[in-house]
């Protein structure tokens, strides 16, 4: 097999402080495998500004005129979020054309000498390479025990994703192709690539804290991904309603066959009323609670009927 053309995607939102130093060192890397003849010398980098305010789009540019065949890029016209940038990279470097792409942040914290062993494994013919974190130390408490509790859910509802999977991983040209198939505009990649059914195997990987910047995520944009992986990979919820209401009905059918007895046997009802007050408020609380689940997916259906575009582009060097 020839030596494989290797592309690196990297989304970036406000990474001024490292972006720089992150494209030397990839650059060095992947240098570094083109010597000893791991990778083509056509493989490049391709980060892209997922709608910056500050300096981040001036860097990439600044570097793809020091480096013009090794560093391309990709702007979007504002935000749209990290799993939007990590599509537009894998759909970028699809148009350019390469053998295989690993997707790694901007901040570096990825140990970017695991990108050999990446390598290694597709040319042993695997189509992904997962990416598993050995652990999660550099993770606040909050952030460490949301992500177990979210793995485990995950697994509760029937989908398989391995724990500590982030999004370093490496994706073939096939898969790539692959996903042009799928239309939907909520990816949960770290699902949708697992799920593929194509050959895959996963290495682990040292995680090391943030050097410059801060964490780009907050307490709703997690949860936000958590949900977005949940409704478009289950439909567990809305079975466990339908489970739910039956049982609700089973229940008050009982209660029902026990106040008419009551009423017939000791004529005593209005003991009744409290038994009835709780029942509104918890049979309330109850559809409230199912209302939001199926609302969830409600919404799902709605921004994938809508199909807006996943984002624009403003600018694109290659
Ligand atoms: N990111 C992005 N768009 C966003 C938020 C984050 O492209 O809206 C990028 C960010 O620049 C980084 C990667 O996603 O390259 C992971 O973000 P971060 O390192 O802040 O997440 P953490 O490591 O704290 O989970
Ligand atoms: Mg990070």
């Amino acid at each position: 097999m020839q030596t494989p053309k290797l592309a690196i995607t990297i989304p970036c939102y406000n990474e001024e402080l490292c972006i720089e130093s992150t494209c030397r060192r990839l650059l060095e890397v992947m240098n570094d495998l083109i010597k000893r003849n791991k990778i083509s010398a056509q493989s490049y980098i391709y980060p892209v500004d997922d709608g910056s305010k500050d300096n981040t789009w001036s860097i990439i540019e600044k570097l793809h005129q020091e480096f013009p065949d090794k560093i391309k890029g990709l702007k979007f016209i504002k935000n749209y979020g990290n799993q939007s940038a990590l599509v537009a990279g894998l759909e970028g470097v699809r148009e350019l054309g390469c053998d295989c792409v690993i997707s790694i942040d901007a901040d570096l914290q990825q140990d970017e000498n695991a990108i050999e062993r990446f390598v290694e494994e597709f040319c042993n013919g695997n189509d992904i390479v997962l990416g598993v974190r050995k652990d999660r130390k550099t993770d606040s408490f909050f952030k460490k025990t949301t992500a177990i509790m979210f793995y485990k859910l995950m697994a509760l509802l029937g989908t398989k994703i391995p724990m500590n999977h982030s999004d370093y991983r490496l994706v073939s040209y096939k898969a790539l192709k692959l996903m042009e198939k799928y239309h939907e505009n909520a990816f949960f990649l770290r699902g949708f690539f697992f799920d593929l059914g194509l050959k895959t195997a996963s290495i682990t990987f040292d995680v090391k804290p943030r050097k410059q910047g801060c964490s780009k995520f907050n307490f709703w944009s997690l949860l936000a991904l958590a949900l977005n992986g949940i409704t478009s990979f289950s439909i567990v919820p809305l079975r466990l309603i339908a489970g739910l209401g039956f049982l609700m009905a089973v229940v008050a059918f009982f209660l029902g066959l026990e106040t008419v007895f009551e009423k017939l046997v000791f004529n005593n009802t209005p003991n009744g009323v409290a038994t009835i007050i709780i029942l509104l408020c918890f049979f309330g609380g109850l559809q409230i609670f199912c209302s939001g689940i199926i609302g969830e997916y409600v919404g799902q259906v709605y921004l994938e009927v809508k199909a807006r575009p996943r984002y624009i582009k403003e600018k694109e060097l290659v």
